[in-house]
């Protein structure tokens, strides 16, 4: 399961050996087995909300065309369904992807927290990722500055 929400984060190639990154995720999977309470009701608000979207979007679309009976009855709960599960591994992914960057940012590697681009070499000024704009932190001026 692990591996399946998580293949092809970009985050897992910046480990520097593959030993270090099975350490970071076992970390994590650690973790993320107590989360933060305001992240976990977060998420379970953007599910419930994104849930009730597809219903109504689906109920929205019935009203418009006629259906078959079956499909009036099961399209919404299958509405239901997928959002829920797409939605879930979205917030999974994004909050591994967080991990992971805090992981590297650890580990001395510089990666921009906001967008996870690689911020080796860069000068310190002007000091911002040049993907996306952020500002360097604390962490990784220090480490840029070690450089
Ligand atoms: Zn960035």
């Amino acid at each position: 399961l692990f591996n399946l929400t998580l293949a092809g984060l970009p985050e897992l190639e910046l480990f520097p050996c593959t030993e270090s990154r099975q350490t970071a995720l076992w970390e994590i999977s650690n973790e993320v087995s107590r989360p933060r309470a305001r992240d976990f009701w977060l998420g379970v608000a953007i599910l419930a909300g994104s849930a009730a979207a597809a219903f109504l979007a689906v109920r929205w679309l019935m009203a418009v065309v006629q259906w078959p009976a079956l499909i009036e009855r099961s399209l919404p709960v299958a509405a239901v369904i997928v959002a829920f599960a797409w939605v879930l591994r979205r917030l999974h992914r994004r909050g591994m992807q967080q991990a992971l960057r805090e992981k590297l940012l650890a580990r001395g590697i510089p990666v921009c927290r906001s967008c996870g681009y690689l911020l080796h070499g860069l000068a310190l000024e002007p000091g911002r990722c040049p993907e996306c704009g952020r500002p360097f932190d604390e962490i990784v001026r220090s480490i840029l500055e070690g450089e």
